[in-house]
């Protein structure tokens, strides 16, 4: 609980510190103090559109200060990725910001980054196994995993979406699956582990029952957290454990991509709306996966303003180039196994049916129209 307050009047104060490059259109930056010289901003794919968002967001908030900025795609693929940054180094860019695909195999092209004294920003992924890594710009990865659990269990009446026991909970026992993100990903970890954290207890008294027994991260894990990969596991998921007549009652997703694969598979599966279909979770706030919340094929997502947190990345990149000391607000958390990475983390809300129009239309992310409201 106290940690919560402080993070959110560490976002609050941090919205301040960087008001010159404000989200509503509010082009205080503009031909702002940067000296014209080139930022290289390196996103990993463009099959999710959150990272589209968060790219164009970083580029906004980058030229409103008065920089220009070199914006490159790698489609996943890690050889790609090395060689956009390295092409950034090569063209003269005087800082970089990094949303990695796998967070260690960076460690090369950011050597060449620190012997040209470029400083590196590390975008909502950690960037692990090097010391040239300056700062790090992500929400409450713990926090997310938390949330996520808590989505299932709220949607299963267990508790409510802060994981408070609700009054009338049901018994049980429920099945659920477990699915987790791209080992690779430093935040696969951090949701998974936050999520098991919550969901522990219900599995060690019984209300919760793991069938196909699938419990370990490296079980749950889904490469580059692809949603077709995701769907075959779950294919085989319930043709080797709910052939018998048994059903799945929830599925941990850790993004909306995967709960589109599991959606998939469950509708394959005879899965059906209104009867027996499983509470799913899911993150991002993807539009597609919006209007499955607003239809009821998933419960939930977790809401990350890609917003704030580009402005929090470029406001980084900005005040070491103007040698400032960006603000963090967390130096123990994310350690990269060479040093513990100064972070600026902000705060993950979680979406339902009930709370989408507040959430995401209200704060101007998604039209209603966009929502089909
Ligand atoms: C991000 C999530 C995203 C996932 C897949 C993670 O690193 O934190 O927001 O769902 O990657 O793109």
């Amino acid at each position: 609980m106290k940690f919560k307050k402080i993070l959110i009047a560490g976002v609050a104060a941090g919205a301040l510190a960087l008001s010159g490059c404000g989200a509503s259109g509010n082009t205080a930056g503009s031909g702002g103090e940067g000296d014209g010289g080139l930022i290289g901003v390196a996103m990993p794919t463009k099959s999710s559109e959150r990272w589209i968002q968060d790219g164009d967001a970083v580029k906004k908030a980058l030229e409103a200060e008065g920089y220009q900025v070199d914006l490159q795609y790698a489609e996943d693929d890690i050889p790609t990725q090395v060689s956009q940054i390295e092409n950034m180094i090569t063209k003269g860019a005087e800082a970089l910001i990094v949303a990695s695909i796998d967070g260690t195999t960076l460690t090369e092209a950011l050597q060449n980054a620190a012997d040209a004294e470029i400083p590196v920003i590390a975008y909502d992924r950690l960037i692990k196994g090097t010391e040239n890594v300056d700062y790090y710009a992500t929400f409450d990865n713990e926090l997310v995993g938390n949330q996520q659990a808590w989505s299932v269990l709220n949607g299963l009446g267990l508790t409510d979406l802060e994981g408070n026991p609700a009054a009338d909970a049901p018994e049980g026992p429920f099945n659920i699956e477990l699915f987790a993100g791209s080992l690779d990903d430093n935040n696969a970890f951090f949701f998974f582990n936050g999520a098991m954290d919550v969901l522990k207890p219900f599995v060690d008294d019984g209300t919760l029952v793991v069938k196909s027994g699938q419990t370990s991260i490296e079980q749950a894990a889904t490469l580059r957290w692809d949603g077709e990969t995701a769907q075959s596991r779950m294919e085989d998921i319930l043709t080797a454990n709910y052939s018998d007549g048994s059903q799945v009652d929830a599925v941990l997703s850790p993004y909306d991509g995967i709960s589109r694969g599991i959606i998939s598979a469950l509708a394959d599966a005879g899965y059906t709306q209104g009867e027996d279909w499983p509470i799913i979770s899911g993150q991002d706030a993807e539009v597609d996966s919006v209007k499955a919340i607003l239809s009821g094929e998933q419960y939930a997502t977790i809401f990350k303003d890609t917003r704030e947190l580009a402005k929090v990345a470029a406001g980084m990149a900005v005040s070491v180039l103007q040698d400032e000391q960006p603000e963090v607000n967390d130096e123990e958390t994310y350690d990269n196994d060479v040093k513990i990475v100064p972070s600026y983390l902000l705060a993950p809300v979680p979406v339902v049916k009930d709370n989408v129009e507040p959430a995401l239309v209200d704060t101007g992310y998604w039209t209603a129209d966009e929502l089909g409201l």
